[in-house]
């Protein structure tokens, strides 16, 4: 299962992701992207349009201001042929995407 947790984003944080990334539109809410958690940060994602191999992410615990993140994506990708790719970054908490069986969706971007 996918966390649950929607955060809206900070006009200023979309204007600098845009800025960042040359992403011509940026989502006004994210939902989480890990496997549901209880505790910790979550992450939604914003775009991977910026630099290759690398997305930028909203960060947020709690009720806590968000913050924009830059994060290297996930290397690992599901064992066999055609694996599909995770769609998280790097060291992240939790299953990757494709260890979610409750889920085939694509990832989101
Ligand atoms: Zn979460
Ligand atoms: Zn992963």
């Amino acid at each position: 299962m996918r966390c649950a947790r929607w955060r809206w984003v900070p006009l200023a944080l979309a204007r600098e992701a845009r800025e960042k990334s040359a992403a011509p539109y940026i989502d006004g809410a994210v939902q989480c992207q890990l496997s549901a958690h209880d505790e910790g940060e979550h992450f939604g994602l914003l775009t991977d349009n910026g630099a290759y191999g690398t997305a930028l992410w909203l960060r947020w615990r709690g009720a806590d201001e968000p913050e924009l993140v830059v994060l290297s994506d996930c290397p690992v990708a599901a064992p066999g042929r055609d694996g599909d790719g995770c769609c998280l970054f790097a060291d992240h908490a939790k299953q990757h995407t494709w260890e979610d069986t409750h889920e085939e969706a694509p990832c989101t971007s």
